[in-house]
């Protein structure tokens, strides 16, 4: 009896320690990202952080023309000899984007992406000129003069304006600001959490995807595997999913997987879910079964299902209308292509902070790993097969 409680403890002890191994390496990758300024449009540093840490662990890395980066684990860019597996994360960041400067050395300007425009009021930001970056903050005006401040009216984005410092045009121009260039929350990075199992930073959506796949490569390099896997990372997903529609003139996958946040509902203020039907923090990664950009290949979708049940994974459903991913747009190219979005649950997304459960992005992470280790090239031809 001592003896199998003494080996209780110990395997207890090793699942803690492998625990912790897995979401610490998860952290660190976040912690590297976090930093980094990506808005839409402006993801060179984000690329160039990528390619400078996956390059080593791939057989070839490829960057198309719009900047769309092609980590090919096990295959080159043309290879057709296996089926293709495509993992695809977007490397933008909802920002803005200058507009122009007033005389007195203001910044006004247009959003990169979805934002409520109560999400950019008091926020600090980081322009990114050709002189380095300037930090600024958006300015509203103080509780000293708008004593009924929740009646004060939030104004329009483009009544909007960032205060760099600057006294005069002149000013702002020597700093390097011109119009046309992007714009990026400036955040903390925190741990938070009595476990320490949730993370509070800017841009999760999509960096807790790139922070899974960063999992996902390391288990699967020079792995022997039935299919050509292909990560790619796109530019622009957050103005519409841009980039992901030039992939189509680099590669035809037969299986498009995309990996981006699902918009979790687990939190008091429910103003457009009042049900709370969403996805919950901590309750696994979402298979989305309906958005407003795509109905996902149905005999994908059940091949998922069935392999998460067949494994034990946690996940959960997801069905919204004011969605949309990468997925969608290859979905539609070619004479079609077998696609599919799972979403790692975050709240607050779209604005400066935003929560992640840690323990969501390991599911994921372990539902990639075994999935693509075990597909076969006879059920991607099932699940092509649409008689
Ligand atoms: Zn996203």
């Amino acid at each position: 009896m001592r003896l199998v409680l003494f080996c209780i403890k110990v395997f207890l002890l090793n699942l803690c320690i492998l625990r912790e191994c897995i979401c610490s390496s998860t952290i660190d990758v976040l912690k590297e990202l976090s930093p980094i300024s990506s808005p839409s449009g402006f993801e060179d540093d984000m690329r160039n952080f990528l390619i400078k840490k996956w390059e080593s662990i791939c057989r070839e890395v490829y960057i198309d023309n719009l900047g769309n980066v092609f980590f090919c684990m096990n295959c080159s860019v043309r290879d057709r000899t296996k089926p293709i597996v495509v993992v695809c994360v977007h490397m933008d960041e909802v920002g803005l984007v200058v507009k122009s400067i007033t005389d007195d050395g203001f910044i006004r300007f247009e959003p990169l992406g979805g934002w409520l425009e109560i999400a950019t009021i008091l926020q600090k930001w980081i322009i990114k000129t050709s002189k380095g970056n300037v930090v600024g903050v958006s300015g509203f005006e103080s509780a000293h003069v708008c004593n009924k401040y929740p009646s004060v009216p939030v104004k329009p984005m483009n009544k909007m304006f960032i205060d760099i410092g600057a006294k005069t045009k002149k000013e702002a121009e020597d700093m390097g600001i011109r119009p046309g260039l992007g714009i990026a929350p400036y955040q903390t990075f925190e741990i938070i959490g009595a476990n320490s199992t949730r993370i509070l930073a800017k841009a999760l959506d999509d960096r807790i995807g790139l922070a899974v796949l960063d999992g996902v490569m390391n288990a699967l390099k020079g792995k022997s595997l039935d299919v050509n896997l292909i990560v790619v990372c796109t530019v622009q997903e957050e103005v519409g999913m841009r980039g992901a529609k030039a992939i189509a003139g680099t590669i035809k996958p037969d299986i498009f997987i995309s990996i981006d946040t699902s918009m979790s509902a687990d939190f008091p203020l429910q103003v457009a879910d009042p049900d709370g039907s969403g996805t919950k923090l901590g309750s696994g990664f979402s298979f989305f079964v309906f958005d407003g950009s795509m109905i996902p290949d149905q005999k994908l979708l059940e091949y998922f299902i069935d392999f998460a049940n067949k494994n034990t994974m946690k996940y959960q459903y997801d069905a919204m209308q004011l969605y949309g991913h990468d997925a969608s747009s290859l979905q539609q190219c070619f004479n079609g292509v077998a696609a599919i979005n799972i979403g790692i649950p975050c709240r607050y997304t779209h604005s400066g902070n935003s929560i992640i459960d840690l323990e969501d992005a390991e599911n994921t992470k372990k539902f990639l790993i075994a999935l693509l280790s075990k597909i076969k090239k006879a059920d991607i031809e099932h699940i092509v097969d649409k008689r």
